[in-house]
């Protein structure tokens, strides 16, 4: 157990993700304060989970999700790491985004409008072609919990990752997607209609579907699959257009405030995914702008150039001293590198300046916990349950909570918190080997035993198990 967290140094962290991702996942590989996610089989989407990122995008879209009669609070933005062009929905409440979606989206008003879009076919409860498929995936608890594959799997229970990895086909299937053009048509109609209600023009959409379709026509080579799936005429454009133009807000702009935002987003997400060299060519040394220096802090970080990491994240920091994700970055940077006890106080920075931040509290716990302190145990468990708090399913954060209960001496809490971790998993084999092994240990007819009783019947029990359970 604890593999990372008893890994000192980067070579030990690379070469735990090397033995999770085979060598030539090995370059695409990032792991950073963008918790890195599901990593798929080589060559397949992976997932990132990154609370800045996910603010900022509900930021932008969360007036077209309540225009659409969404509460924004029950939208999940799945963020899939893939320089396809492509978004798509599993059911009224999720959006799967690439990031090379965003990548292209010059504006926010051109993202919004792709949003509103796929708001459109959500809200419309479009049936599409591979939609068993998709339900199946989205009722599938591992899709709640996929957010944690890779920091699960470091975390020293390597198999529930497979596990995870195992249930990436989901992003398979968004490729799998396909509407008539009679569902593409109602679609663009709710977008417009959402764009007005939320204050938006509908310009960006329009642009952006319209850019691409001539990217299409002049580089056949280049066949995005959003346009597959999403078909597009132009007289699907010019029907949007018309009826975008005579809309109010037509010629609404984006505020400064937003666009300052989209261009941290992208250049986060840029620095994180592509190569270091990549982001100082896109980023160069004489763009001194705050997007800019975030991006070479991220790509010196992943060239392992700590000390010019940390001297561009203490320039950034002297910008914006309350930016919590700024400290996030300097505590993933310092823990990375092996200096946890250094990394304790950026984290703990963090999750001052922002309490409800489930990942946040969760990398505080971790480098409280990888101190090897056991009198600290309890501060550690502490914040992960406030993690809990806000994400119940979180399964990383259980696995910790077993690290830190073990710490203590508590084996009985302990097989709770991993019975709890493979649960969220959908790893119901697991589950109940731990679950019963919890029930063992712990005082009888306490709430955390009853808690293991749940865990045992809920995970398809079998009859030994049963007969275990009545006696
Ligand atoms: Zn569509």
């Amino acid at each position: 157990m604890a593999i990372m967290l008893r890994a000192k140094g980067l070579d030990a962290g690379k070469a735990i993700r090397h033995a999770l991702l085979g060598a030539g996942a090995l370059a695409a590989a990032t792991v950073g304060p963008l918790a890195t996610v599901a990593y798929a089989q080589q060559g397949q989407p992976r997932t990132i989970e990154d609370t800045e990122v996910d603010e900022i995008l509900h930021k932008e879209c969360d007036p077209v999700f309540a225009a659409a009669g969404i509460n924004p609070k029950d939208m999940h933005i799945l963020l899939i790491e893939d320089k396809e062009l492509n978004a798509g929905t599993a059911n009224g409440h999720l959006i799967g985004l690439n990031t090379g979606t965003i990548a292209e989206a010059k504006t926010p008003n051109e993202l919004i409008g792709v949003m509103a879009h796929e708001t459109g076919h959500a809200a419309g409860g479009h049936t599409v072609r591979g939609e068993a498929e998709m339900q199946r995936a989205a009722m599938n608890p591992m899709l709640l919990t996929l957010g944690l594959g890779l920091l699960a799997a470091v975390a020293g229970a390597p198999d529930a990752g497979m596990a995870l990895i195992g249930s990436s086909g989901y992003f398979g299937t968004l490729g799998a997607i396909g509407y008539s053009r009679e569902q593409e048509s109602r679609a663009d109609q709710a977008a417009i209609t959402y764009l007005e209600k939320a204050g938006e023009s509908g310009r960006g959409m329009v642009e952006f579907f319209d850019n691409f379709r001539y990217q299409e026509v002049f580089e056949e080579a280049r066949r995005y699959k959003y346009f597959q799936d999403h078909p597009i005429s132009s007289e699907r454009i010019e029907a949007l257009r018309r009826r975008a133009e005579e809309q109010p807000h037509y010629n609404a702009v984006d505020p400064p405030e937003l666009v300052a935002l989209h261009e941290v987003m992208r250049a986060k997400l840029f620095a994180f995914t592509q190569p270091p060299q990549q982001t100082f060519i896109k980023y160069p040394e004489n763009d001194t702008s705050y997007p800019a220096r975030y991006a070479r802090a991220i790509a010196y970080y992943r060239e392992t150039e700590i000390d010019f990491a940390l001297q561009a994240i203490a320039g950034l920091i002297a910008d914006q001293p309350n930016n919590p994700y700024l400290w996030e970055l300097k505590g993933q940077v310092l823990f990375e590198a092996g200096r946890v006890k250094e990394s304790e106080p950026a984290h703990r920075r963090s999750v001052e300046l922002k309490p409800n931040a489930p990942l946040l509290q969760i990398n505080l716990a971790r480098a409280i916990l990888a101190q090897d302190d056991g009198k600290r145990a309890d501060e550690a468990i502490e914040h992960l349950q406030k993690a809990l708090a806000a994400d119940p399913q979180n399964a990383f954060a259980f696995a910790l909570m077993a690290q830190a209960y073990d710490a203590k001496g508590d084996g009985g809490a302990a097989r709770l918190a991993s019975a709890e971790e493979r649960y969220a998993l959908g790893d119901m084999v697991q589950a109940r080997v731990f679950a019963l092994r919890a029930r063992e240990l712990l005082p009888k007819n306490t709430p955390q035993w009853r808690r293991a009783t749940d865990i045992v019947l809920v995970a398809n029990p079998g009859k030994d198990d049963l007969q275990r359970l009545g006696g």
